[in-house]
């Protein structure tokens, strides 16, 4: 029997359905990825129109339905809305709902991780959309990655060698067709491997393993050169993972030229 339900959810796209409707889609906290039907959005001085923007997170209430749910109510909790005033914070937050949709798509309704992957998602956009520095997005970028795979079944080891199991202490190198860590002496010429320095691969695992809010020793230490590799490796090891480009930061460098 179809019903309504409420739920926390965050946009992450939008599209039109007609000339007065708009699809949206959602990261939600019960349901995961829902997709609703936003009627009149798209008439001038719509108020569901400002609310079904992207990157909102909104209170709802929905009627369900077979595969389209319809928006009853939206009151907004977060608008973010100082990431939609810089041209990085856009980017990195297109980045995200990217990432969740190329990952979510398949229907995780019963999935217990939904209300840990909305609260990060949530954390990250409040965090963009405040930072005073790139340095601040790119930090907020990383934990984001690292997180969501490590919630998604897909974490990574910073610490093991994925052959010898063994804890690697120093000289880790990492193999992007195993997906892994692995040491030295295990590494051969059958695996194309890059090197990862020891204090990067410690920092990757203090933001893994420590509170998505809380401030580690790193934060002030690390550089934009040392954020945009990690950013960079996190997003090819991702990118691997989900067979799906990403595509984001190509389009933006094409517009650019
Ligand atoms: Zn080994």
């Amino acid at each position: 029997m179809k019903k309504n339900f409420t739920t926390e959810a965050i946009n992450i796209k939008n599209y039109p359905l007609n000339d007065n409707d708009s699809i949206v889609i959602m990261f939600s906290k019960s349901k995961g990825l829902i997709r609703a039907v936003a009627k009149g959005a798209k008439r001038p001085k719509s108020k569901l129109g400002a609310r079904i923007q992207m990157f909102i997170a909104n209170k709802l209430m929905l009627f369900e339905g077979k595969n389209l749910d319809t928006i009853q109510e939206a009151q907004s909790l977060n608008t973010f809305s100082k990431i939609r005033s810089d041209l990085d914070k856009l980017s990195y937050s297109m980045y995200v709902a990217e990432i969740i949709n190329n990952f979510c798509s398949n229907n995780c309704s019963q999935d217990e991780n939904n209300e840990e992957i909305y609260n990060l998602i949530f954390n990250t956009y409040n965090k963009i959309s405040n930072s005073k520095t790139k340095e601040e997005i790119l930090l907020s970028i990383l934990k984001f990655q690292i997180k969501l795979m490590d919630i998604l079944g897909w974490g990574i080891d910073f610490k093991m060698c994925s052959i010898c199991q063994k804890e690697i202490e120093t000289n880790a190198l990492f193999s992007f067709n195993l997906g892994s860590f692995v040491c030295i002496k295990c590494a051969n010429s059958d695996i194309s491997c890059i090197k990862i320095h020891d204090k990067i691969r410690e920092f990757m695992q203090t933001l893994l393993i420590s509170d998505f809010n809380l401030k580690t020793k790193y934060d002030e230490l690390v550089n934009i050169t040392v954020l945009e590799k990690c950013f960079n490796f996190m997003k090819k090891y991702i990118d691997n993972i989900s067979h799906k480009k990403t595509k984001i930061f190509e389009v933006l460098e094409y517009v650019s030229r």
